[in-house]
């Protein structure tokens, strides 16, 4: 490792899921619900800075009550895969992308940056740990979830002077494993997500936990996800509770919302702007408002719109509803751009395509 780089102390899972009960696992893990064997922690503090990095089971993280992250939320995370090759290799897609928003996350909660190597270091050690739970089936993967919080434990409100990172890892399912199924979107008109000046733009626990109302809204309205307006006029369309949004125009052009300090800047919104270009697309990033969403596609002037992040990948919307109105898009069936895309990005990470833009990292 290079000096920027921990040696982790490395305990080996004494008791590992039997072979029979992974095989049952992995062949339908689902999303979130199954953890492999093994997790990683690095601890911080002002004096030692980064240090006692481990590698050790899974297993429940025992907390005093007045542990800041329990009242303050000085929380943050990420998301990401790794998939298996069909020559048995592992890779993970723009991990380094990951670990620079992790540090600018951390930056606006006041926590302290991760270096890139110690983010990248320590999934490829959880990964090939257990690469046995990296999934073979299409579109399966591993997911990947770092995150890091305030560890001290102290009722005074302040950044901590102990934090914790950790990753764990779960085998994801095919997301749509029915097929691709268009998703219907609920307009939160009272809710906003994330105002200038705020979080909107840092992935912490806290930005999930306001948007979980209008989420609610969302389902009693029998919509699937919510999309959130800016914050001053609402009116400029932002994003869902975890995806961003693209859409495409009659005349081939793509387009999503700028990055306006509110917004969360996905990984797969990124690469879908190079991707999309790649495959003869003009791609823009523009303020797009609510009612030229609603009159695009009553025009015919907007003919696809999609979600993207990492969980879903690229997810077709089908129908736009609010308070006292609603508007199907497409015919039910993902549209022709939305599903190049998505077999573009999906052939790519799981080996089936050139890796053009070097974005694949290989751990295995
Ligand atoms: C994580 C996230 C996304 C998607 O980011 P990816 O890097 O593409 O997974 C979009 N919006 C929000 C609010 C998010 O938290």
């Amino acid at each position: 490792m290079t000096t920027v780089g921990l040696d982790f102390h490395i305990t080996p899972n004494p008791a590992p899921a039997p072979e029979a009960r992974r095989a049952d696992i992995l062949a339908d893990p689902g999303f979130g619900k199954y953890f492999t064997d093994h997790m990683v922690s690095v601890t911080w503090t002002p004096q030692q800075g980064w240090h006692d990095a481990s590698l050790r089971p899974y297993g429940p993280i025992s907390m005093d009550p007045a542990t800041a992250v329990i009242h303050y939320a000085q929380s943050i995370f990420e998301g990401l895969k790794a998939y298996r090759h069909d020559d048995g290799s592992i890779v993970t897609f723009r991990p380094e992308q990951n670990a620079a928003r992790f540090q600018r996350s951390a930056k606006r909660l006041a926590l302290p940056e991760l270096p890139t190597q110690i983010f990248v270091d320590a999934i490829d050690l959880l990964v090939r740990t257990d690469a046995a739970w990296v999934p073979t089936r299409a579109e399966q993967s591993l997911y990947l979830r770092p995150f890091m919080f305030a560890s001290e434990v102290f009722l005074g409100v302040k950044p901590a002077s102990h934090v914790s990172f950790y990753v764990i890892a779960s085998p994801a399912g095919a997301y749509f494993a029915k097929g691709l199924k268009p998703v219907s979107i609920w307009i939160s008109e009272e809710y906003t997500r994330a105002a200038l000046g705020g979080t909107g733009a840092a992935k912490c626990a806290g930005n999930y936990a306001a948007s979980l109302v209008a989420q609610q809204e969302a389902i009693e309205n029998g919509c699937d996800q919510v999309v959130f307006l800016d914050a001053v006029e609402r009116k400029w369309v932002e994003e869902l509770g975890g995806m961003n949004l693209y859409f495409v125009h009659a005349d081939g052009r793509i387009e999503t919302p700028t990055l306006t300090g509110s917004i969360l800047e996905g990984v797969t919104r990124d690469s879908i702007l190079t991707l999309a270009a790649d495959l003869g697309h003009e791609v823009v990033e523009n303020r797009i408002a609510i009612d030229d969403w609603r009159a695009g596609v009553s025009s015919g002037e907007i003919v696809e719109v999609f979600a993207c992040g990492t969980a879903a990948v690229v997810t077709p919307v089908g129908k736009l509803a609010w308070r006292g109105g609603e508007l199907a898009m497409g015919d039910g069936e993902p549209g022709p751009v939305t599903s190049k895309i998505r077999n573009a990005l999906l052939a790519i990470q799981h080996g089936h395509a050139e890796d053009k833009h070097g974005w694949l990292h290989k751990v295995v």
